[in-house]
């Protein structure tokens, strides 16, 4: 185990500092406010041989570009009325039919509501929006090219 040369601890970490012109090793106590050009110790190897870990973009879910559609057709699918889909998720039939024509953003309770009522997924990893974005990047996107984008994604 190393000692510090200026305490004489025996440490698990020691630090190799610049003091008075000289390195030396010292203790963790020793080497605060001081110069450290080293660290030695069983932890810093340890981090040392660990790879480092890529900083992770959080994995962040948007809601989908056409939820208001997604909405209107799963509730067309089911047969149902706006006012219908209202009163089973207890939201105003308004509020429904503005976040159906996008109007408005669905609540973080009522999309998760709508989700499980329909049985549809509204929210997308938002990773996956920006490559998608990215990859368009060359090209400007239009308001036409957005409307024609389902046919244009089935050819
Ligand atoms: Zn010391």
């Amino acid at each position: 185990m190393p000692e510090c040369e200026i305490c004489g601890k025996r440490v698990d970490t020691v630090y190799e500092i610049n003091f008075e012109g000289t390195r030396i090793l010292v203790c963790g106590k020793d080497a605060r406010g001081r110069d450290v050009i080293n660290t030695f110790g069983p932890k810093s190897s340890e981090e040392r041989s660990k790879p480092p870990e890529p900083a992770k973009a959080p994995m962040q879910e948007e809601l989908i570009e056409n939820y208001g559609e997604k909405i209107r057709k799963a509730r067309e699918a089911l047969g149902i009325p706006v006012k219908v889909l209202a009163e089973r998720i207890s939201e105003k039939e308004s509020t429904l039919t503005r976040v159906e024509k996008q109007e408005t953003l669905p609540s973080e309770k009522t999309r998760q509501k709508l989700e499980k009522e329909l049985g549809i997924k509204l929210l997308a990893k938002s990773q996956e929006s920006k490559q998608f974005i990215a990859s368009k990047k060359s090209e400007p996107v239009t308001l036409w090219d957005l409307a024609n984008k389902d046919e244009k994604d089935g050819e």
